[in-house]
């Protein structure tokens, strides 16, 4: 692909400058790509009813094109204009949005072929993020936006890392500071009410949804055409080996190695190591962790296996095990 100039504006996140936003909404409505924060990780948007500016999210990143793309939106009313929404996926869109749940759905015929990935479904969401939602709203457009990173390799938290991968293949980035979630949203199918299927687990927990729902989340099985797509792709990995640790057990006998967890395990053969104070913070720090420690010279990485897989650490495993290769 030919190179371009990439530009980035720095914007607060709490509060973006009308302006920057408004020069990045112009790039998205003359078909071009603009990263931007969310508050899981960065995204890649273009207008998501724009065919051939969805091409370009396809050719910059090297993703597979059967791997549809979320549409990211400002307002449910904006969702259904997209897709046939129920009355159970409104009121999941009511009680969590914005936040880091997507929501399949059948889509309107609206929504381009390429968007969907070619399914006759669509993913939609609204992200709890300032800039992104001052983005959207701007624009005009639905925003299709999947992470701003060279498929396969960890989702970006900060401008940084979306310009490591990125630099010379996008038009425009949006630097409102690092993300707050870390990894990406929860994504479920809504297409059949009665049977709400967890298609990818993530930023939003399991049980908060189940609460709602009333039931259980179940997996689809995975003959199923229902399958997230992009979920049997290797993913999230950094370019030197991840092994897992579970706590109790012998300490992997390399050296040097960079290591992520909650324990800290003092071993020899750890030079570098990020212990964290909660599993919120580790699903926070594990993307930034793994290009850290990519940049920093070991010949591998040992991740702490989550103790359980309640609240975030569901989506954290999901991550971790795809990241060594066992997704
Ligand atoms: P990303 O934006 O890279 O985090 O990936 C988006 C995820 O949503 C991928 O795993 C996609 O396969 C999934 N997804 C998007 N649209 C659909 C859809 N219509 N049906 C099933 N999964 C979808
Ligand atoms: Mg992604």
């Amino acid at each position: 692909m030919t190179k371009m100039k990439t530009i980035t504006a720095t914007v607060d996140r709490w509060h973006p400058d009308p302006l920057k936003v408004s020069k990045a909404a112009r790039v998205l409505m003359a078909g071009g790509l603009v990263a931007f924060p969310t508050e899981t990780v960065y995204g890649l948007g273009a207008d998501a009813l724009n065919p051939e500016a969805v091409a370009k999210i396809y050719e910059a990143k090297g993703r597979p094109s059967d791997n549809p793309l979320i549409l990211h939106v400002y307002s449910i009313v904006q969702a259904m204009h997209l897709v046939e929404m129920n009355d159970t996926a409104e009121k999941l869109a009511l009680k969590f949005w914005p936040g880091p749940l997507t929501l399949v759905l059948p889509a309107k015929s609206c929504v381009p072929s390429i968007t969907r990935g070619g399914l006759d479904t669509a993913a939609v969401r609204m992200p709890a993020n300032k800039v992104a939602e001052a983005l959207i709203y701007a624009s005009g457009c639905p925003v299709a936006a999947p992470s701003a990173h060279l498929s396969g390799r960890p989702s970006p938290t900060d401008a940084d890392s979306v310009l490591q991968d990125m630099d010379g293949r996008i038009d425009f980035i949006l630097d409102g500071g690092s993300t707050t979630g870390g990894i990406e949203s929860t994504v479920i199918d809504m297409t059949n009410p009665e049977r709400p299927l967890m298609l990818r687990p993530g930023g939003m927990p399991r049980e908060d949804i189940e609460e709602v729902l009333g039931c259980r989340l179940e997996l689809p099985d995975t003959l199923s055409t229902k399958r997230s797509p992009g979920t049997h792709y290797r993913h999230y990995s950094p370019d030197i080996p991840v092994i897992i640790w579970r706590k109790g057990e012998k300490f992997p006998d390399v050296f040097p190695a960079g290591y992520m967890g909650i324990d800290d395990p003092e071993s020899d053969g750890v030079t570098n190591k990020i212990v964290f104070t909660s599993y919120e913070d580790y699903a926070h720090g594990l993307f930034a962790g793994f290009r850290k420690f990519e940049a920093g010279g070991v010949a591998c990485i040992v991740v702490q296996w989550p103790e359980d897989d309640s609240g975030i650490n569901e989506g954290l495993r999901d991550r971790i095990s795809r990241a060594a290769g066992l997704g």
